[in-house]
């Protein structure tokens, strides 16, 4: 699933080729890809709102892609991707056919077109207004971005709270863009282990792990994001971060600054994988 590093790479790729550009025509191919509710526009109205808008900013929010269509006289309108597993937004030459997984697209008026892909049908797209954005229940609930906030502030978001840390972190409400390799691997650089709760670790620790995954989201971002399943950039160019992985994913594997062999278990639901010797508990490997 893309994380931060992933979906900030699309949209920094996206933006440079689309901002500017002009939507001739929006098609949806397979209509359950929209998403209404909470005043987002159905599929009976989307060909219409993006048909000749213009594409006036790439954002991103959270795993939250976002395209901005205004132009002069024009309402308006956001479209939110929200490419969980699978979905991939890339730009394609006039001449390029939709394919089976192909759920949306939008044909630009200098003959390009932008395709939503999505294999496992999880992605989905919202158009809204601007006052729609702001009432849809989950971007509202989003917590502050990582990349925006000091060490100070980062340790006091957590602090206190009895929830495991690595549960906090991958909370959307509590930190925006956080999934579960970014967890692991600033979790693993900053020593802690990920079933300490939050209340457990100092403010000193707080701010390592601060520190921590600030770094590994700079260095994800600096490789285009980490390629595991589907993961491509707006160019259709896989991520190298995953090559740079301490412990996502290496269940066994020597750990690489102990070599002792890392173990996976299951936090808040979720598969984490750890060094039992360089993520010691809090209680019993102090403060
Ligand atoms: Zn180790």
């Amino acid at each position: 699933m893309p994380e931060l590093p992933e979906v900030e790479t699309i949209a920094r790729g996206l933006r440079a080729d689309l901002c500017g550009a002009r939507v001739a025509a929006g098609a949806l191919l397979w209509p359950g890809v929209l998403e209404s509710g909470h005043g987002a526009l159905d599929g009976a109205a989307f060909p219409e709102a993006v048909a000749g808008g213009r594409i006036d900013a790439v954002w991103r929010r959270g795993k939250v892609l976002l395209l901005d269509l205004g132009g002069p006289g024009r309402a308006p309108l956001h479209l939110a991707f929200h490419l969980r597993m699978t979905g991939r937004l890339t730009v394609e030459p006039g001449d390029a056919g939709p394919t089976r997984h192909t759920r949306l697209l939008l044909d630009l008026a200098d003959g390009r077109r932008l395709f939503f892909a999505d294999a496992r049908k999880f992605g989905r797209c919202r158009a809204m207004s601007p006052k729609a954005l702001g009432r849809w229940p989950f971007f509202a609930a989003l917590g502050p971005e990582p990349l925006e906030l000091d060490a100070r502030a980062f340790a006091a978001l957590l602090a206190g709270r009895r929830a495991r840390i690595k549960a906090l972190l991958l909370d959307q409400s509590v930190l925006a863009g956080v999934g579960n390799i970014y967890a692991d691997e600033s979790l693993f650089r900053a020593g802690i282990h990920p079933a300490d709760t939050a209340a457990a670790l100092g403010p000193a620790r707080l701010e390592r792990l601060h520190g921590a995954l600030v770094r590994v989201l700079a260095e994800a971002i600096a490789a285009n994001g980490s390629s595991i399943s589907d993961y491509v950039n707006a160019h259709g160019d896989a991520g190298a971060f995953q090559n740079d992985f301490r412990v996502y994913g290496r269940r066994g594997c020597p750990c690489r600054v102990c070599s002792a062999p890392l173990v996976r278990t299951a936090v808040a639901g979720r598969t984490t994988t750890f060094c039992p010797h360089c993520q010691p508990p809090a209680r019993a490997g102090g403060a």
